[in-house]
């Protein structure tokens, strides 16, 4: 198995191998194939497993056709740290398609942020408090969002997360593509997973 199995855009297997990815990693042999067919995905996966780009590439295959200059993909994460790394993978395999990324979380200044959303973002990398403070600001529009990612769910339930992601969700179109992943699954992400999710598929590392 390598990535030409896929049938991901030619444009990003180059990118691919300069990432110095040579094969797969078992959670993008199972979640790739289901992402590119539009399926809502469970992910159980740590991080190290290459559980990003197990995402990120099949939704970059997937936005490459479609409008540009509205918000297509949203990626929730819970800390800065693990948002602005995610913003990074998207800004490292986006650039033969032209799609731009943002990354959007608390603790420094809201101008840059609204610059983006005003120069036209289709994936958002976002902590969820201050991406509500953008909604409930209506800086941002979410109307348009084909990919929703809930990333490391379980920590976003640790650190009280929970109500203000249903709050976000709330801003989304209830017809899309959702992947919720986590690496341990206590009551609560299942319960969030079962009002998420439609017809997932598990993949399980
Ligand atoms: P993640 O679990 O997404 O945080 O990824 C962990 C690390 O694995 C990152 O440094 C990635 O760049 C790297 N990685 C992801 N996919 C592959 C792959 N197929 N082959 C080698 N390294 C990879």
């Amino acid at each position: 198995m390598d990535f030409t199995n896929f049938g991901l855009h030619s444009q990003l297997l180059p990118l691919i191998s300069a990432a110095g990815y040579s094969n797969p990693t078992p959670i993008q042999e199972q979640a790739i194939p289901h992402v590119l067919a539009g399926r809502d995905v469970l992910g159980l996966a740590q991080t190290g497993t290459g559980k990003t780009a197990a995402f990120v590439l099949p939704i970059l295959h997937r936005l490459e056709a479609g409008p540009r200059r509205q918000v297509r993909c949203l990626v929730i994460a819970p800390t800065r740290e693990l948002a602005a790394q995610i913003e990074g993978v998207f800004e490292q395999f986006a650039g033969p398609f032209g799609l731009r990324s943002c990354a959007v979380y608390g603790g420094v200044g809201a101008k840059p942020q609204l610059d983006h959303f005003r120069r036209g973002t289709e994936i958002i990398v976002a902590c969820p408090g201050r991406l509500l403070d953008h909604l409930q600001q209506k800086s941002v529009d979410l109307s348009h969002v084909e990919t929703l990612v809930l990333d490391e769910a379980d920590h976003m339930f640790d650190m009280g997360f929970l109500p203000n992601i249903r709050r976000i969700i709330s801003y989304l179109p209830r017809q899309r593509q959702t992947m919720l992943f986590s690496a341990t699954m206590p009551s609560e992400i299942r319960h969030l997973a079962m009002e998420v999710l439609h017809n997932p598929e598990t993949v399980e590392i």
